[in-house]
C-alpha cells in the first residue's frame, strides 16, 4: 500500500473517532444542562458547560486534521504536520485546567453539601456520562496508539478527565441525598 494511501485512511479514522466524541460531547451537553436546570444543580450545570468547551477542542482537532492532511505545497515544503503539534497543545491545555478545575469542584461539592432536592437524576445523569466517557476514552487511546496521533491521544486523556469530572458531580449527588436523609 502506497504510504500516502495509508496516511488518508488514517486521517479518516481520526476524523471518525473525533465525530463519535462530538457526538457523545453534545448528548452530554444536552442532558447535563437540561436535567441541571430542571432540578438546579449547579454542579451538573458546571459540569454541562465543561463538556460544551470540550466540544470546542474537537473541532480543534477536525480543523487540526484538514490542515495536516494538506499536501506539501511551495509555502509549507514539510507538509502540514506541525498543525498535529500546535492542536495537540491547545487540547493539551483545557486538559490541564480541567484536572484543576476538578479537584477544586470535588472539594467544593463535598464542603458545600449541595443541596439537591431530587438527587437521583443528577446522579443518573452523571452515571451516563461517567460510562459514555470511560468508553470514548478507551477507543479513542486504542486508535491514537494504533495511528500514533498525539492529538487523538490528548483527546483521550480529556475524555477521561470529563469520567472524573462526572464522578466527582456523582459523588456530590450521593453526598447531597444522604443530607437529606440525615435529616428527616
Ligand atoms: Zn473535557
Amino acid at each position: 500500500m502506497p504510504p500516502h494511501v495509508k496516511e488518508t485512511q488514517a486521517f479518516e479514522q481520526i476524523l471518525r473517532i473525533t465525530w463519535l466524541g462530538i457526538t457523545i460531547n453534545v448528548i452530554l451537553v444536552a442532558i447535563k444542562l437540561t436535567t441541571g436546570m430542571l432540578v438546579s444543580s449547579m454542579s451538573l450545570i458546571a459540569d454541562g458547560f465543561h463538556s460544551v468547551s470540550d466540544l470546542i477542542s474537537d473541532f480543534a482537532v477536525i480543523l487540526g486534521v484538514k490542515i495536516s492532511r494538506k499536501e506539501p505545497d511551495e509555502k509549507h515544503p514539510y507538509g502540514h504536520g506541525w498543525a498535529e503539534n500546535f492542536i495537540t497543545f491547545f487540547t493539551a491545555v483545557p486538559l490541564a485546567a480541567a484536572g484543576g478545575y476538578m479537584v477544586i469542584k470535588a472539594i467544593n461539592s463535598i464542603a458545600r453539601q449541595e443541596i439537591t432536592k431530587i438527587g437521583f437524576p443528577v446522579l443518573g445523569v452523571a452515571l451516563i456520562a461517567i460510562i459514555l466517557k470511560e468508553f470514548t476514552f478507551k477507543i479513542t487511546k486504542k486508535a491514537a496508539v494504533q495511528l500514533s496521533s498525539s492529538m487523538l491521544y490528548a483527546n483521550a486523556w480529556d475524555h477521561r478527565s470529563d469520567a472524573l469530572s462526572s464522578l466527582a458531580v456523582a459523588i456530590g449527588a450521593i453526598a447531597s441525598m444522604f443530607s437529606i436523609r440525615w435529616r428527616l
